[in-house]
């Protein structure tokens, strides 16, 4: 395995670092100045990606005036928001490192680890998982909610996703080149680390609270991405929408012989509004959850038979070094030049 903790800087790319953007101009430049900080101690050529994920604020010229601090980085701008999912596809495909690592903008992934999960990298593991062992400044409510969606989704699912683990991992050459290849359009990204398999570990740490500014992920959002990460990974629900469906029929049938044999054999008449009302809600209501479930599976049929992109790239800048007896030489710190699209 190569070692590129070492004394020699290597003159092509060994590291990338991909940070999704969206309204982070308060922290951006903290962020950098630790990034190049602690990529500096790892002395491999690294790159850092920044993908601007529609920022309304100032994040874009903010990136583009970051100064260029021992690595290479890049911005790729997409045109609108396309969620901090896409953006990390695009990054992603972005990368010319031999491994990459993608970090939150806001720095509640700790830059410190990269030099931790490089050392995993480099004993052999594809894909290294961090794992928040508590997760600071967020409510009750979204660690109660976050712990039940991950219990659920690894019931429901045939590769399990490890609980507590976010997007902040490192992952190999050959686990980045498999999901480049992906053409699905709804991509779950958690769910799909796991999946090319490979040699997978988990490093622990905690969570701090958001460095600066809110959380983007309102609750709405939230359960849409659950719903995602359910529906595509597993058909289950969709059996067991079929099992009770089939439970509550067949339960209804023997309620309805209960209710012949009372009248014929007790001459009972029966009050019959509460019992109808019963039905009719349970068999509704269950009946909207089902055709809601079917609907999320539609909708995701839908959105990869239109086959269309998942992100539009509109601009991509690049900050460009060149490596002089081990020493950076900084030709453009201002991202003046324009590379194509
Ligand atoms: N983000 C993004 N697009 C979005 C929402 C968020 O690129 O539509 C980025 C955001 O800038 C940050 C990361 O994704 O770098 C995580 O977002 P946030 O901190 O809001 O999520 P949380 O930490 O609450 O999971
Ligand atoms: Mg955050």
């Amino acid at each position: 395995m190569m070692n590129i903790i070492s004394n020699q800087k290597i003159q092509t790319i060994t590291l990338s670092i991909v940070v999704p953007v969206h309204n982070e101009e308060d922290g951006l430049q903290t962020l950098h100045k630790k990034l190049s900080h602690v990529l500096g101690k790892i002395n491999c050529e690294c790159e850092i990606i920044y993908v601007d994920d529609g920022s309304v604020d100032q994040s874009v010229m903010t990136i583009k005036n970051l100064p260029m601090l021992g690595t290479t980085h890049s911005l790729i701008k997409l045109s609108r928001n396309f969620g901090k999912e896409a953006a990390m596809t695009a990054g992603l495909k972005a990368t010319k490192g031999r491994a990459a690592i993608i970090i939150d903008a806001d720095l509640q992934d700790p830059p410190e680890l990269i030099v931790d999960m490089v050392k995993k990298w480099e004993e052999g593991f594809d894909v290294v998982n961090l794992q928040r062992r508590s997760r600071n400044g967020e409510t009750w409510f979204k660690e109660k909610s976050a712990a039940v969606f991950y219990k659920l989704l690894n019931k429901l699912s045939e590769n399990p996703i490890p609980e507590n683990v976010g997007d902040f991992r490192l992952i190999s050459r050959r686990v980045i080149d498999e999901i480049n290849q992906l053409t699905e359009k709804n991509i779950y990204m958690k769910g799909l680390f796991v999946w090319p398999g490979f040699k997978q570990t988990i490093i622990q740490f905690d969570r701090e609270a958001r460095f600066i500014g809110d959380s983007k992920w309102p609750y709405s959002k939230l359960f849409g991405l659950a719903v995602d990460g359910i529906t595509s990974f597993s058909t289950k629900p969709l059996q067991i929408a079929t099992y009770l469906g089939a439970l509550i029929a067949s339960s209804a049938f023997i309620y309805g012989l209960l209710i012949i044999a009372k009248t014929l054999i007790f001459g009972e008449t029966v009050d019959g509004f509460p019992t109808i009302m019963l039905a009719i809600l349970a068999l509704g209501g269950f009946q909207l959850m089902s055709i809601g479930l079917i609907g999320a599976y539609v909708g995701r049929i839908y959105t990869e038979v239109k086959n269309r992109p998942r992100y539009i790239i509109e601009e991509k800048f690049e900050s460009t070094s060149t490596l002089k007896n081990n020493l950076v030489v900084i030709t453009n710190p201002k991202f003046k030049h324009r590379v194509e699209k």
